[in-house]
């Protein structure tokens, strides 16, 4: 008889988050074909999100909907949570490495006394084992994790595993009740700002960033305009943050987001190891900067030598033309 293998999928402005899709292919990796996979959706009106979800999810999909879980709370989510994967006696439980996810898949692990293993970028199979990839050192160093026993959690990093296929029919949609709990704590409003409202910054296949060398608030401007044009993020050093020249949201690095785009472009930043530590994963890493002994050229496929405020919108205007 085979195992059972949960996706706590995730949903935002009330679609479907695509890092979910990327753990459900996390757990096509990491299973057997007779195992069950099962995605946990939470959250409220997922009817969208559900029958998305259940395209590509071989054997269920169960349905967490209440008004409490409309946003992210620790104590509403657990107290959903918990019910079902008792019900469920999973072997392995992935999660995306979001900030919901860094949140709520510990609380998952100490009720389910599992082990843990976090941002997951590669998943491999061999005869009897799992090994989980995952970056140490920001980066410098990669390290490759199996489990002696189950139960198991698995965060998995946006934009490192292809997201999961359809599956040749959709799956099961059925509903589980959730009974609120008394919390000490309610959420009031949610704020997102306008920036990370677009397009998730960890979830961009590109994202341009920029640095002290940006100046001011308003030299961000052409870097947005290059963003919206690829339909991509736009992400900051934290030079640029501390300079108050953008929101601390947009911030990459160590103590920042961490960001694997397929084209990363870095306007005016020096490249410090702690920015590096953010966006150094990136498949392609683009620079452009005055300073033509800038670290960043280090890391860089491809540099531009040059002002920012020259290059960015001929880049603009050439991508306009494609
Ligand atoms: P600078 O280093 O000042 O570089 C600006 C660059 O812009 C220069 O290379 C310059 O040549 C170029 N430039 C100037 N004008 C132009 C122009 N017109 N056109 C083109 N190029 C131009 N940093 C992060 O980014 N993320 C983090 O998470 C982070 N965490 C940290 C944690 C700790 C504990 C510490 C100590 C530091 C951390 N830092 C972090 C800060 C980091 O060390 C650097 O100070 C910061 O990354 C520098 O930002 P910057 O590259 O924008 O600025």
């Amino acid at each position: 008889m085979g195992n059972t293998y949960v996706i706590v999928a995730e949903t935002r402005g009330g679609r479907l988050r695509q890092v979910s899709l990327e753990a459900v292919q996390a757990a096509v990796l990491a299973s057997r074909d007779e195992d069950k996979l099962i995605a946990l959706l939470l959250g409220h009106q997922l009817q969208e999100a559900a029958t998305e979800l259940a395209r590509y999810v071989k054997d269920q999909v169960m349905v967490i909907d209440h008004p409490d879980l409309a946003m992210y709370q620790a104590e509403a989510y657990l107290a959903a949570l918990a019910p079902a994967l008792d019900q469920l006696q999973p072997h392995t439980v992935f999660f995306g490495h979001t900030a919901i996810g860094r949140d709520l898949a510990p609380q998952a692990a100490a009720h389910l006394n599992a082990g843990q293993i976090s941002d997951v970028i590669a998943i491999a199979q061999t005869d009897d084992t799992v090994s989980y990839t995952r970056p140490l050192f920001a980066g410098k160093a990669f390290e490759n994790r199996k489990f002696t026993a189950s139960p198991q959690i698995i965060t998995i990093r946006p934009n490192n595993i292809t997201p999961a296929q359809p599956t040749p029919a959709p799956a099961e949609i059925s509903e589980l009740t959730y009974s609120p709990s008394p919390s000490l704590r309610t959420v009031i409003k949610e704020v997102v700002s306008k920036s990370i409202g677009r397009i998730d910054l960890t979830e961009a296949k590109v994202v341009v960033s920029g640095g002290r060398g940006v100046k001011s608030k308003a030299g961000f401007q052409p870097l947005e305009e290059l963003a919206e044009l690829l339909q991509g993020a736009v992400g900051a050093s934290r030079g640029a943050c501390d300079a108050g020249y953008c929101d601390y949201s947009l911030q990459i690095g160590q103590t920042g987001k961490v960001v694997t785009p397929e084209i990363y472009i870095a306007c005016g930043i020096s490249g410090a190891i702690q920015h590096l530590a953010g966006m150094s994963q990136s498949r392609i890493i683009i620079a452009i900067n005055k300073d033509p002994e800038a670290p960043i050229f280090k890391v860089a496929d491809y540099g531009i030598v040059g002002d920012l405020f020259e290059v960015v919108p001929l880049l603009t205007e050439e991508f306009r033309k494609v």
